[in-house]
């Protein structure tokens, strides 16, 4: 399996050369060359596999340069090892149709650690293939979730350093509080005055230092990235549709050959991608239904076939899915223009000039055959939450509570029966103060601090705190510098080379 950038150079990359590099030097994000394709015997075949079997069985189909023990050892570190409980991703079901796969029972309560607990392990593996030797940095800005992921998946790993950068006063104090006490011997944590999208520039200002890359070689360094335009952070996320799917088959709850949908809140478009990979190679799902936030603009793509991020940026109760250019859609939209890279080019050229494109007719068709999509506002996510709980006694975060909002507008709208997963992506402790307003009103928090409100949510609902987040109010803060945006390259150079 060979790897070529969206728009068109680096034909011939090998999957381990992909993982290094993150992005391609024209700018576009690595894809398959050929398709995969998992036939009926082959998914029989996977039906008694165990996750860390199945994760090894998929990923093995679009990393060939891997041996098939190296990556039973990776998802064994990944996904073994006490990482997470016995079962990986747990799935509940609600009613006839509906059931939710869990994908936040890692280490950071996020899904974010189905895929940063398998990076580096690939990463490591993958550098040495290249014959790399040089010390990586991986440097990241998060609106909350990924750079907690990032910091605990490379916590320790030889040879490996991890550096995130955070807007100060735009993460939830939970988040917060995750990353300052961050254990680990080659990690940094930095606030930055100013929102994310400024961290996010910073961050890129950095890693487009031409003079920079070239003193950091003399010495033997290197940086690197954690963002999901890394395909290896894409691949692990295309296992747990799988084993959903099989899973459901094993309870007797979908027949095997049968097709299912996917419901899926979407930021970056990562996790969604991944369930169309699942699809073309071969897994049996019918629609996948984009779930967004008030930030519509991915949604209002699949709707319209225009992207349009000339629009406020909003702050809601579901932070990760803030955003408005979702850089993993480039990937869909080759797949869906016929592989298309001059195509491809010119869209993402005219986005970064006017901020829009529209899609030709084809191209929107294509999409149109996969996907279907809507939004929540805040109050919908709210009612949602509280609706889920006082219907089936589950607690659901508030980026789940847009995923199955969203459902049941597109099931409403569609008549569409068919059994439909929605994808949970974060612990309701995560964001415990948007879940405990949504449950008990904003009255009966009047004089309740954030650090109470955990307990207060666990003693009302009877669910226990996760256990990475039990003491998290108590823990020993280590990292208390925020700087100016101007100053982030000295503070990376200072960890860098400390
Ligand atoms: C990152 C994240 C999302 C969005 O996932 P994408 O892959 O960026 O679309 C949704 N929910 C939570 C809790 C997240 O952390």
């Amino acid at each position: 399996m060979k790897y070529v950038s969206t728009r068109g150079s680096d034909a011939g990359t090998t999957f381990s050369e992909a993982v290094v590099k993150g992005l391609a030097p024209d700018g576009g994000l690595f894809v398959p060359e050929e398709d995969v394709c998992f036939s009926h015997d082959d998914l029989a075949e996977m039906l008694p596999l165990t996750y860390t079997g199945l994760a090894a069985r998929i990923m093995s189909a679009y990393a060939d340069d891997f041996t098939a023990d190296e990556l039973l050892e990776c998802a064994q570190k990944a996904y073994g090892d006490g990482k997470f409980p016995e079962i990986t991703v747990p799935v509940t079901t609600l009613d006839g149709s509906l059931s939710v796969m869990e994908l936040w029972h890692g280490p950071t309560c996020a899904f974010k650690d189905m895929a940063l607990q398998m990076l580096p392990r690939l990463m490591v593996k993958a550098v040495e293939k290249c014959g790399e030797k040089k010390e990586i940095t991986i440097l990241t800005a998060t609106s909350g979730d990924t750079g907690k992921a990032a910091l605990e998946g490379f916590r320790d790993v030889p040879g490996i350093k991890v550096m995130v950068f955070f807007p100060d006063g735009g993460v939830s104090e939970t988040q917060r509080l995750q990353m300052v006490t961050q254990e680990g011997s080659n990690v940094s944590v930095c606030a930055i005055k100013g929102n994310f999208d400024n961290a996010q520039t910073g961050v890129k200002r950095i890693f487009g230092d031409k003079a920079f890359a070239a003193e950091l070689a003399a010495s033997g360094r290197m940086l690197s990235s954690a963002n999901s335009i890394n395909w290896g952070r894409l691949l692990p996320q295309i296992v747990y549709y799988f084993h959903t799917y099989l899973e459901l088959v094993r309870r007797g709850a979908v027949l095997f050959g049968d097709r299912i949908n996917f419901c899926v809140p979407t930021g970056n478009f990562g996790d969604i991608l991944a369930c169309y990979y699942a699809k073309k190679a071969g897994l049996p799902v019918g629609k996948i239904i984009c779930a967004s936030n008030t930030n519509s603009v991915v949604s209002d793509f699949i709707r319209t076939g225009v992207y349009d991020k000339n629009r406020p940026f909003e702050i809601t109760m579901s932070p990760a899915m803030d955003i408005l250019v979702s850089s993993n859609l480039e990937r869909l939209i080759h797949d869906a223009s016929g592989r298309n890279p001059e195509y491809v080019a010119g869209l993402m050229a005219k986005l970064s000039s006017e901020g829009a494109y529209t899609v030709d007719r084809a191209t929107q068709n294509a999409v149109d055959a996969d996907f279907a999509s809507g939004s929540a506002t805040e109050a919908e996510t709210m009612q949602t939450i509280s609706e889920v709980y006082r219907g089936f006694g589950y607690l659901i975060d508030p980026h789940t509570a847009v995923g199955v909002n969203v459902y049941g507008k597109y099931r409403e709208a569609s008549g569409d029966g068919t059994r439909t997963v929605c994808v949970s992506t974060a612990s309701p402790f995560k964001f415990n103060a948007s879940v405990a307003e949504s449950l008990f009103g904003k009255e009966a928090l009047r004089g309740v601090t954030e650090a109470d409100i955990p307990g207060l949510l666990e003693q009302k609902t009877g669910e226990p705190v996760p256990k990475p987040l039990a003491g998290l109010f108590q823990k020993k803060i280590r990292f208390t510098d925020t700087v100016e945006v101007s100053d982030m390259k000295k503070k990376a150079e200072e960890f860098i080379y400390e």
